[in-house]
């Protein structure tokens, strides 16, 4: 029943818009893999629409032709990669259809394929905002960002991408097209919350971070705010791991901030790579990336003296009182612009380094659990001293807000590798048993599926597969993503 009987060349006969590119073609190469997975599809569709995507995949369904979808292949975990079958690639879909404003409500509708970061810049000339903003905006997808319920430095104040999504069309594995709705507007999720197909039966929820394993997303309507607000932000630079988070505990003791991320010293390193970056603290054992919303000057100013005198009261602690002045701030938008470029060094640079040891057997090994924020120094703590113990270096980065930090390993060899996996298991393990999860952000497709059944019971997994089996019969869409093809 798994096996493909379709005829890949019969597709070209299905009147359509969609460009069919079939293996041995160059073009293809540039498709095959997201950013730690390259994959080996038979064909390639660049669909041009909704009715396009459904023929194909009725076709597909009908052959039992294995189908992945392909965003902006940003993806963290291998699931835009294809190992054969067809690749549906989004990036001709990548128009806005409609905007809709009365009263307060106001909401835009996309094709799945338009880049984040234009979708945003659209969302703004209207004078509205739609916060998701993970940092990887400019080159991932709509269509990626909601099949894997994407977070980002903003999530810490406006949630996930699955609490602005008011409405969307799928094309189901059979090729139906259906339109899912959301009754009441969410409100937004204050912590990074996965759970495989979302732990509930409806339909739109299960779409939002099943990572393109149960229906193609076409189009999305999005609930939208007013326009984004005014804000600042702060590089800070402590003598000690210590010292940031008391700085964090003490911030929370009296604001919440739209954004908090953390950078140990190894990945300060990175982002010193970037050529626009000025010299950073010497000495630095980490640093703190933190925004603050405002709506007049003198909250502005109230704002940032406030968090100063807190910064420099710990930093006195720490022995460390001038590194206040090294802190440097932003608030116009090209400072801002800035910062956020600087941010994005350190994933882009860590990668970049990892993929050199690919051939090696090695690579990156990043994790994406989440813990209670009360416990993210013991987190840190622990996770510094295994790696010590096992001689990998671990570099940290990230959501520290939300108690999600990733941890970073570059694996020269295989053995490496091995040995970051067995420390991002364990991890993985005292972030569920603290009450945290095993993946905020990032999702589970094809290189963490071992780390589902730490979070998730078997009867959870049973149901899971149900789900799959009654959306997916011929189990055709993202093979090897989240669950596996059951023996039949
Ligand atoms: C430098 C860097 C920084 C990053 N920072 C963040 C961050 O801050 N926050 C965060 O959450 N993530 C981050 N990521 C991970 C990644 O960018 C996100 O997971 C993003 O949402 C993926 O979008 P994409 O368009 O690239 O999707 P892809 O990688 O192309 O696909 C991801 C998944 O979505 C599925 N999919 C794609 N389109 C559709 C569709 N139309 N219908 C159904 N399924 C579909 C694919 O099959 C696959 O399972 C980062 C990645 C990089 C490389």
């Amino acid at each position: 029943m798994m096996s493909s009987s379709g005829n890949f060349s019969e597709l070209q006969k299905i009147p359509s818009q969609s460009e069919i590119i079939f293996k041995g073609d160059e073009r293809l190469v540039a498709y095959q893999g997201d950013v730690v997975l390259a994959g080996n599809p038979d064909a390639l569709v660049r669909a041009r629409d909704i009715q396009d995507v459904s023929q194909i995949m009725a076709y597909c369904h009908h052959h039992s032709i294995p189908v992945t979808f392909s965003g902006g292949r940003t993806g963290l975990t291998g699931a835009a990669s294809a190992e054969g079958g067809l690749l549906i690639v989004t990036e001709k879909m990548n128009k806005i259809l409609d905007w809709y404003k009365q009263g307060e409500q106001h909401t835009v509708t996309a094709q799945a394929g338009i880049y984040l970061g234009d979708l945003k810049q659209a969302v703004a000339d209207e004078a509205l905002f739609y916060p998701p903003d993970p940092t990887s905006f400019r080159e991932a997808v709509l269509g990626g960002t909601v099949a894997t319920n994407a977070k980002g430095e903003d999530a810490l104040l406006y949630g996930n991408t699955r609490d602005y999504i008011r409405s969307m069309r799928i094309v189901c594995a059979n090729g139906e097209i259906r339109e899912l709705r959301r009754g009441n507007k969410r409100s937004r999720s204050q912590q990074p919350s996965w759970t495989p197909y979302h732990g509930s039966d409806d339909p739109l929820e299960l779409m939002i971070g099943s990572e393109g394993t149960l229906a193609f997303i076409a189009e999305l309507t999005l609930d939208l705010l007013p326009e984004d607000k005014a804000w600042w932000a702060a590089l800070a630079f402590f003598p000690s791991i210590a010292s940031s988070i008391d700085f964090i505990n003490a911030l929370f003791k009296y604001r919440r901030p739209r954004a908090l991320e953390f950078i140990d010293a190894r990945a300060l390193s990175f982002m010193a790579k970037g050529q626009d970056v000025p010299a950073l603290r010497q000495g630095a054992q980490a640093a703190l990336y933190w925004k603050q919303e405002y709506v007049s000057d003198a909250e502005k100013e109230e704002t940032l003296q406030k968090d100063l005198l807190v910064l420099e009261g710990i930093l006195k602690d720490a022995g460390s009182s001038p590194w206040a002045q090294d802190t440097l701030f932003a608030s116009t938008e090209a400072e801002k612009t800035r910062f956020r470029h600087w941010r994005h060094y350190i994933p882009s640079y860590i990668n970049e380094a990892a993929m050199s040891f690919i051939d090696n057997g090695g690579g990156k090994v990043a994790s994406d659990w989440w813990v209670p924020r009360q416990k993210i120094r013991e987190a840190i703590e622990i996770v510094y001293q295994e790696s010590q113990e096992e001689k990998l270096e671990a570099i940290i980065f990230g959501h520290i807000g939300q108690g999600h930090p990733h941890v970073n390993y570059i694996a020269q060899n295989d053995d490496e590798k091995k040995r970051a996996r067995h420390l991002l298991v364990k991890q993985c393990e005292r972030a569920v048993a603290w009450g945290g999860g095993v993946c905020g952000e990032h999702g589970i497709g094809k290189l963490f599926k071992e780390l589902l059944a730490i979070q998730v019971s078997s009867a959870e997994i049973k149901r899971m597969n149900a789900i799959k089996r009654e959306w997916d019969p011929h189990w055709i869409l993202g093979r090897g993503t989240i669950i596996d093809v059951p023996d039949c």
